[in-house]
């Protein structure tokens, strides 16, 4: 069995409805986040669920708004777990400076608490294990395999794929089309996709805005990785921008010019389940 659930479907643009980058996958008993963009926690707690419950994170890159509240997973699940429990996180490599200068930022407060509460007698961590290519946790027969993707100049990316029993389910950050993503997807029953509009984001007369059209995945070019993978459901997410209310067939219509499966604009806590 796997449930994918969408936690946070936002992107750097805030908006009062999504949360940031974020998707839980529960397979076979295993809980695995993907990204810890803005809120997670908040969010990971309306999908049932805590920091201290999960298997592993598993990030697909290190851009802000796919790990900015990793201080919050880490400090959540520290208070919360009675016994010492360090978090496994996986990502690209550059993984472990980022999570030691984390760690490194929550050194006073976790000096408040430990003076504060006498059973609380050790310090957060993490365990981590940098991937690019290949298996990237493994837990009894739910296995997580990475393909590096393409998102440059943000280097490495990578996106996973999850597999429990006859199930497959591809997680994709920010990229664009490329022959990893490609072999992440292969016959995926659920594939996520971090999307933008093209055509919106050339409207905005900003050059800030502007820089973002070539390194993501539109929803044409989602559709397109969707059809070649032959997948069976495509999960846009983390639009770009946040789509204006009533504008949400759009986004759906535009990627389904190319993939004739089912297609979801995503929004926080929307969920599937495989059985
Ligand atoms: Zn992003
Ligand atoms: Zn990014």
């Amino acid at each position: 069995m796997i449930e994918v659930v969408t936690l946070g479907t936002g992107s750097p643009i805030p908006d009062p409805t999504r949360a940031g980058a974020a998707t839980l996958v529960r397979a076979d008993g295993k809980q695995l986040l993907f990204d810890c963009g803005r809120a997670v926690v908040m969010r990971l707690a309306g999908a049932g669920s805590l920091p201290m419950l999960l298997d592993a994170l598993l990030l697909t890159h290190l851009h802000s708004d796919h790990t900015t509240d990793l201080n919050d997973v880490i400090t959540t699940r520290w208070i919360m777990s009675p016994v010492e429990s360090p978090l496994p996180v996986v990502g690209p490599p550059g993984t472990e400076r980022v999570v030691d200068r984390t760690l490194a930022m929550l050194t006073d407060d976790v000096g408040y608490r430990r003076d504060h509460h006498a059973d609380l007698n050790w310090d957060p961590s993490c365990a981590v294990a940098e991937v690019l290519d290949g298996v990237a946790w493994e837990a009894d027969g739910v296995r997580v395999t990475a393909a590096p993707t393409d998102h440059r100049p943000v280097s490495p990316t990578i996106g996973y794929r999850v597999e429990a029993g006859a199930h497959v389910v591809a997680i994709a950050g920010d990229t664009v089309p490329c022959e990893g993503l490609d072999r992440i997807c292969e016959g995926a029953d659920v594939y996520v996709q971090t999307v933008l509009r093209d055509d919106l984001v050339r409207a905005v007369p900003s050059p800030r805005f502007q820089d973002i059209l070539d390194y993501h995945s539109t929803c044409a070019d989602a559709g397109r990785t969707a059809a070649n993978a032959g997948v069976k459901t495509l999960v846009l997410t983390h639009p770009v921008p946040p789509p204006a209310p009533g504008t949400e067939a759009q986004w759906i219509e535009a990627a389904a010019e190319h993939f004739h499966g089912e297609i979801v604009l995503a929004h926080d806590l929307w969920s599937t389940t495989l059985t």
